[in-house]
């Protein structure tokens, strides 16, 4: 009796899902769909990023970065996933690896079962947010693919509606600082890393070779308050838009403090990783940055957006330096968001797929399906 009422109700979620997607075979689809006979395979394979400049922020630098590519292979499907695991975050192409091995997906029959799905791997060890990112989509990248639909077509969003990406401009001298900001003359907004000593020379540098919007990440460098305030009045006569986790996440009582002062909205990023932190951040933060690689996937990042909104607060959607794979999954969520942060495949030289592009400084997404990706380098995965 209960398995016939899920039955029905997961037919019926299915076809109310079919009803917004344009095209002929639908019964095809759903045939597919409720066949259940294949499993699941998930294979993964580490890789490694190689940035176009030294990346500094207020707390370390770096060149490359460990990714671990995945795959879900179903009845002649396959979804493509990433994890992107900058070192300070503690995540490698090791953790992922063993995390990774632990994943059994035999047992699940239906890829459509995501909540089952994904439950499960999060409760296989807590941590390892990026490899458990990796599968969350490779899976909807997987079901997309069978629908033959984009996601952000699926949820229902309109993908006109995503905003201009910011592009980051890290930690450097005055030099290269202003030759940076000539590379991005492409991009309508300028991501600028503080938290130094030298805050206020960074800005001025930047502001002598360019008037675009500028958003401000102190990667929690800022410590006294009253400073931050005064920095943050004195950002904002600069055509500063926001500022992302002024200070450390720890310290919730000064950060509340400033963002009940500061005249611009204040964004919590370090300190807003998965769900449960959206309700902490209520009244600390105006706004949360969303990365999949820090709350595991697009299934809860959709549940984050919808919560922060339902408190009335602002939604940025961020990544790490990533290749078009992750990008491509976190654009899918553009739509919905204030701000997008999402320039992490800019940053590299050796991409090995395509999908989301940003043209005109604009987050542009494909009409592929699933997360709309193709693959260039054939033997990447
Ligand atoms: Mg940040």
């Amino acid at each position: 009796m209960k398995d016939s009422r899920r039955n029905f109700i997961k037919k019926t979620t299915v076809a109310g899902l079919l009803t917004f997607i344009p095209g002929k075979n639908l019964f095809a689809n759903f045939n597919i769909i409720n066949r259940n006979t294949d499993k699941m395979k998930l294979t993964f394979k580490p890789y490694t990023l190689e940035l176009k400049h030294v990346f500094t922020i207020a707390t370390n630098s770096r060149k490359t970065t460990p990714v671990m590519l995945t795959k879900i292979e179903y009845d002649n499907f396959v979804g493509y996933g990433e994890a992107s695991m900058p070192p300070y975050l503690g995540e490698s192409h090791e953790t992922a690896g063993k995390f990774l091995s632990k994943v059994d997906l035999s047992n699940f029959k239906d890829p459509f079962d995501m909540e089952n799905i994904l439950a499960y791997v999060d409760s296989i060890e807590s941590g390892n947010p990026a490899a458990k990112a990796s599968i969350d989509i490779a899976l909807h990248d997987l079901i997309g693919k069978i629908l033959k639909a984009p996601l952000y077509k699926i949820w229902g969003y309109d993908k006109t509606k995503a905003p201009f990406t910011s592009y980051t401009i890290g930690i450097d001298t005055a030099e290269v600082v202003k030759q940076k900001v000539r590379e991005a003359d492409e991009y309508k907004i300028i991501k600028v890393k503080l938290g130094r000593e030298n805050d206020k020379e960074m800005i001025e540098t930047i502001r002598s070779v360019t008037d675009k919007p500028i958003t401000i990440d102190a990667n929690q460098g800022w410590t006294d308050k009253e400073k931050a305030l005064d920095m943050i009045y004195w950002l904002k006569e600069r055509g500063i838009k926001f500022i992302e986790q002024a200070m450390p996440k720890q310290n919730i009582d000064d950060n509340a403090w400033l963002t009940e002062r500061s005249p611009l909205p204040t964004f919590g990023d370090e300190s807003v990783q998965r769900l449960p932190d959206v309700i902490k951040a209520h009244g600390v933060y105006s706004g949360i940055n969303i990365k999949l690689m820090k709350c595991t996937g697009l299934r809860e990042a959709n549940k984050m957006l919808n919560l922060a909104r339902s408190l009335g607060m602002q939604v940025m959607m961020g990544c790490m330096t990533e290749t078009s794979c992750a990008i491509s999954a976190a654009s899918q969520i553009a739509p919905m968001v204030d701000w997008a942060d999402l320039d992490g495949a800019l940053l590299i030289r050796n991409d090995p797929f395509e999908g989301t592009k940003v043209i005109d400084g604009k987050v542009t997404l494909t009409d592929a399906s699933g997360i709309g990706l193709t693959k260039v380098d054939k033997n990447v995965i």
